[in-house]
């Protein structure tokens, strides 16, 4: 039984009456936090401003080939990112191609030109097709979701699970629907949930059954690198395990340096089998000579090797897991006691995911606004921005100082106990 059920009606309202105290005391102070979205702070940003001044002079901007990179050429990117972030991603540097400023651009551009063109074996371009489905494991990462939506692309929610989306109900639908050509994953630290794919998920996605010949998994491995903690999560290496059941052209693997350099001026790269990659690059050949590789070449100067990348990731992860820890301590004070609340602890990425009970999410995120805490809204963790439980709400702790953070939190728990309260008088 939870605190409420054993109150009763007159003792609750008083109860409310103060929550609605402390929450008109914050609203006098006219406050403006932002928890909305995944940025670094500031400070994370310094720690990358060295990368700038390495290329200065015409020395400086040789590629490992001894090729000028202040010219035309190098479509799929220069050798020396090749070789940096196909270890990063645990893959041959024949199976990856680096691109531009973001991974959000080439997932993007994979899903057009599969609507125009099909992928790699497939009998006819997608957009031919009288419809195209998706499958989103959800919660998931909303600007995934707008890809899909935009091109007209139907989405199937599935269920994320502690250890990644229900397999049973992937299987089923890949299994059974030809319509049905891909599936949405972020494995490593998911947005929003925090959770890292077990071996079994990794291996079943790889090993499924699938009705559409060209079935695509596209694994959005954007936080790889991004841990918490010295004890990171695992995540088995899905395109060995493609390979390994047969089904080598099943990966489009993405990734970026956004959350490790600079968002919106990082690298982000796609890995996939060479069959994959030489058909998207015949299709990218029409659209650009070739990416930046002035940014490709600064950024392998700069993160150098693994152990560079890790210790820089090590000072990313100095900054944010007092932030992280904050937000946890005060969600298990404010609201432990709530069992119909949870949320989930992780290990790395940028976002603490929360469950409120059915049918709050949208009416504490609209007065956490009201209190001018702006998260990102609610609904937006599903397709269409649909949350058919109306409970999730995504925490991106990282841009916020900590004070900020913990006046936030502290609002935000206010407003969950408000709106079960008041739920619970009605
Ligand atoms: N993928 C996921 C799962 C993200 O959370 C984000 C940003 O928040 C991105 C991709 C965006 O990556 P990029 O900056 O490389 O486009």
């Amino acid at each position: 039984m939870s605190d409420l059920e054993t109150l009763g009606a007159a003792e609750l309202k008083t109860r409310l009456a103060s929550l609605k105290e402390k929450f008109d005391a914050f609203k006098h102070q006219n406050l403006s936090l932002n928890m909305a979205r995944g940025k670094p702070c500031p400070e994370q940003l310094d720690l990358s401003m060295d990368m700038l001044g390495l290329l200065k002079t015409k020395d400086d901007l040789k590629d490992s080939n001894g090729n000028d990179i202040r010219n035309y050429g190098g479509l799929d990117g220069i050798p020396d990112a090749k070789t940096f972030f196909a270890e990063m991603l645990e893959v041959s540097p024949k199976e990856i191609l680096i691109g531009g400023n973001s991974s959000l651009n080439i997932m993007h551009d994979t899903l057009s030109m599969a609507m125009f063109h099909g992928v790699y074996g497939s009998p006819a371009p997608w957009s031919k097709l009288p419809s195209v489905k998706f499958i989103c494991p959800s919660p998931g990462y909303d600007r995934h979701f707008a890809i899909c939506e935009q091109l007209n692309i139907g989405m199937v929610v599935v269920d994320m699970l502690d250890d990644g989306p229900d397999m049973d109900q992937v299987e089923k639908l890949a299994g059974s629907d030809p319509s049905i050509k891909g599936i949405w994953c972020v494995p490593k630290y998911s947005n929003p949930d925090g959770i890292t794919y077990s071996d079994e998920v990794v291996d079943r996605l790889a090993g499924m059954e699938t009705a559409a010949a060209d079935f695509r998994i596209f694994w959005d491995n954007a936080y790889i690198v991004h841990h918490l903690t010295d004890r990171p999560d695992l995540l088995k290496n899905i395109m060995k395990a493609c390979s390994a059941a047969g089904h080598p052209d099943r990966v489009f693997m993405y990734s970026s340096t956004s959350k490790v350099t600079f968002p919106g001026a990082g690298v982000a790269m796609m890995a996939s089998s060479e069959n994959n990659l030489n058909f998207f690059k015949k299709q990218l050949s029409v659209q650009t000579i070739g990416p930046d590789k002035f940014n490709q070449l600064r950024h392998v100067r700069f993160l150098k090797d693994r152990d560079t990348l890790k210790a820089h990731m090590r000072k990313h992860a100095a900054i944010l897991k007092p932030k992280f820890d904050t937000v946890l301590k005060i969600l298990e004070s404010e609201l432990g006691d709530k069992k119909e609340v949870s949320w989930h602890k992780p290990n790395g990425g940028y976002f603490i995911s929360l469950n409120t009970p059915d049918g709050c999410a949208k009416e504490v995120v609209a007065m956490a606004a009201e209190a001018g805490v702006t998260l990102t809204p609610a609904g937006a963790t599903f397709p269409y921005g649909n949350d058919p439980r109306d409970r999730n709400i995504r925490i991106a702790p990282s841009f916020p100082s900590l004070s900020e953070l913990t006046t936030a939190i502290k609002i935000l728990c206010l407003c969950i106990e408000i709106v079960i309260m008041k739920k619970s008088l009605s």
